[in-house]
């Protein structure tokens, strides 16, 4: 009887010990397996924070702070299909600081590259609606993509922008102004077949541009068929 209980007690006992054995394993893989997925989830943040970083540097310029020419190209693409199936206006304002060769010349790149840098705040503080976007464009050339803006509206903001720039008085010896001046050409679409695509509307925005160069500098412009559609409006308007 006494032999027969032991034996029971014997065979319990290693039971037991394989069963915690067991057990602990368990415990254990449990325990790696957490930690795993810890490392696997910690390491999935930080290239998702990477990801983001690379995103950020590839939208920024650099110098500026403001959308870069890749990020403008994105979304003009995306506004301007917006604009057409929705049937809204968009306008572009294309924009470029007036005789900076001279201001580099003189105040030194260094110098030119501060001028710029406050050329660009200058334009961000004066877009307020979301979805206005602004971006340097290249060299000293920036442009703002004003979308559900009618031509009228975008020559508001442009203007805000113009005057905004000169009332920061940067001297700039070698310009008739005396002051870093910019000159602004404006294009809109109106939801119409007026610019058979995106790269034809970029155009007529340099094409108004050129016009306020050529017309003296530190101005606003509208492309002259706009210029032509608003004198028949205002003529049909007075008649
Ligand atoms: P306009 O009034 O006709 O626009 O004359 P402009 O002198 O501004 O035009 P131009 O195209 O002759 O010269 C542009 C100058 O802008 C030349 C170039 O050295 C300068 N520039 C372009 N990018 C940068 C930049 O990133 N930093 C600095 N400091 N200068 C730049
Ligand atoms: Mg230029
Ligand atoms: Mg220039």
């Amino acid at each position: 009887m006494t032999s027969a209980t032991l034996s029971t007690d014997d065979i319990y006992a290693e039971w037991r010990k394989r069963a915690w054995l067991l057990g602990g394993l368990i415990i254990a893989l449990d325990i790696m397996l957490i930690a795993l997925s810890m490392l696997i989830a910690q390491q999935f943040r930080r290239r998702l924070a990477m990801e983001e970083h690379l995103r950020l540097m590839v939208n920024t310029d650099g110098l500026t702070g403001i959308g870069s020419r890749r990020a403008l190209d994105e979304a003009a693409g995306i506004e301007w299909r917006r604009a057409w199936r929705n049937q809204q206006p968009l306008s572009l304002l294309m924009i470029d600081v007036d005789h900076f060769k001279r201001f580099n010349d003189r105040y030194g790149h260094a110098g030119g590259d501060d001028a710029l840098a406050a050329v660009a705040r200058c334009i961000a503080d004066n877009i307020r609606r979301p979805g206005d976007y602004a971006a340097r464009y290249g060299g000293e050339e920036f442009a703002v993509l004003l979308p559900n803006t009618g031509v009228d509206g975008a020559i508001a903001v442009a203007e805000k922008i113009r005057s905004a720039v000169e009332s920061l008085a940067i001297p700039n010896a070698g310009s008739a102004d005396q002051v870093l001046t910019v000159s602004i050409g404006v294009a809109t679409t109106e939801g119409r077949a007026r610019f058979a695509n995106l790269r034809v509307f970029f155009n007529a925005s340099d094409e108004a541009l050129y016009k306020a160069k050529a017309s003296g500098r530190n101005r606003v412009a509208i492309t002259a068929d706009e210029g032509q559609r608003r004198q028949v409006h205002s003529a049909a308007q007075e008649g």
